[in-house]
């Protein structure tokens, strides 16, 4: 049994954090939210009575926060974790944060004696209450080792994606591609309604043509197609607007500072960007082939 402290139990923390009192270990949670430390406690959790109080004994320690605003107060300063756990902790970070950020976090735990990693997930909120998040890992190969030991229970791929930062960089990439896809697939809908081919025949030929990928075979955007899909549930989340505008401007900052020319990512934040200021900033972000039709013939 390993002690786990755990900070951040929101939609994504709580399951997580649920998943690992379920295999056996001793879970110390805490929240701002006081509902969110209630149902840790109901799920068998220890609620703790502050962030420190948390991690206070723990051998590991995992941060599911919003932003990364959020992971260096949490971590950093003089009433900060680092601070405040055992030498030879390991902090895993499975918040979506800048590359900067992580790095910077990792440098000062590292320095005073602590293994940490960038450890973001791809998979959303059924994922994480299914225990098969795929998790980026950056950071040294012995922090990875112990990682493994937690993340299996959370996960189904653990990834080791390379040096500190590279995890949230592998992150940030994935989720430019597919903010571009998903637009590139409710386009190519549009298309095929305006020339008359059907959705059915599209979703068949692309299926098995050079089109092929995940937004279209996995999470179609138009109904009828693929029955478990945001798309037949009045394009509930999923994984919202505002999420993906989040990852898309992250990426923007990254290619910005980085001098890296992505145009079709910029664009993409852009249309999401027109999305969220129409007020659909909750809905799921394959929610696009709506805003389409939505704004037919007029400029977006
Ligand atoms: P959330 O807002 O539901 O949860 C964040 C929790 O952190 C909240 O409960 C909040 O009260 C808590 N919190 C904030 N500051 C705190 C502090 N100082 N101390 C203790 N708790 C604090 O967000 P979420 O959907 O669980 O997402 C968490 C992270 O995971 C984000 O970085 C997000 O980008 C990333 N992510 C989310 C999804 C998803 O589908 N929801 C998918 C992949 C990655």
């Amino acid at each position: 049994m390993t002690h786990i402290g755990f900070i951040g139990l929101g939609n994504m923390g709580l399951p997580m954090a649920t998943n690992l009192v379920a295999a056996g270990h001793q879970v110390s949670g805490f929240d701002l939210s006081a509902a969110a430390l209630t149902s840790f406690a109901a799920s068998g959790g220890i609620a703790a009575s502050s962030a420190i109080d948390a991690v206070i004994d723990a051998d590991i320690v995992i941060t599911m926060l919003p932003a990364g605003k959020h992971v260096e107060a949490v971590y950093c300063g003089a009433d900060g974790l680092i601070q405040a756990a055992k030498p030879g902790t390991l902090f895993l970070d499975s918040s979506t944060i800048d590359v900067d950020t992580a790095r910077k976090v990792t440098q000062i735990a590292t320095d005073a004696g602590m293994l940490m990693m960038d450890t973001p997930v791809s998979g959303g909120v059924a994922a994480a209450a299914a225990g098969t998040l795929t998790f980026m890992c950056g950071g040294a190969d012995e922090a990875f080792a112990k990682a493994k030991t937690a993340l299996d229970i959370v996960g189904g791929n653990i990834i080791h994606a390379g040096k500190s930062g590279t995890g949230q960089a592998a992150k940030i990439c994935n989720n430019m591609m597919l903010g571009i896809q998903m637009i590139s697939v409710c386009e190519a809908f549009a298309m095929a309604d305006a020339l008359g081919l059907e959705r059915q025949k599209l979703f068949d030929i692309s299926s098995a043509a050079s089109g092929q990928c995940w937004s279209l075979t996995t999470y179609c955007p138009v109904p009828d197609i693929i029955p478990t899909t945001p798309a037949n549930n009045d394009y509930k989340p999923g994984f919202a607007v505002a999420m993906m505008l989040k990852d898309l401007r992250l990426a923007a900052d990254a290619a910005e500072a980085m001098g890296v020319d992505t145009q079709i990512g910029q664009k993409a934040k852009q249309l999401y960007e027109a999305m969220s200021l129409q007020g659909m900033d909750a809905m799921d972000f394959s929610g696009y082939f709506e805003f389409l039709t939505k704004n037919k013939n007029k400029e977006i």
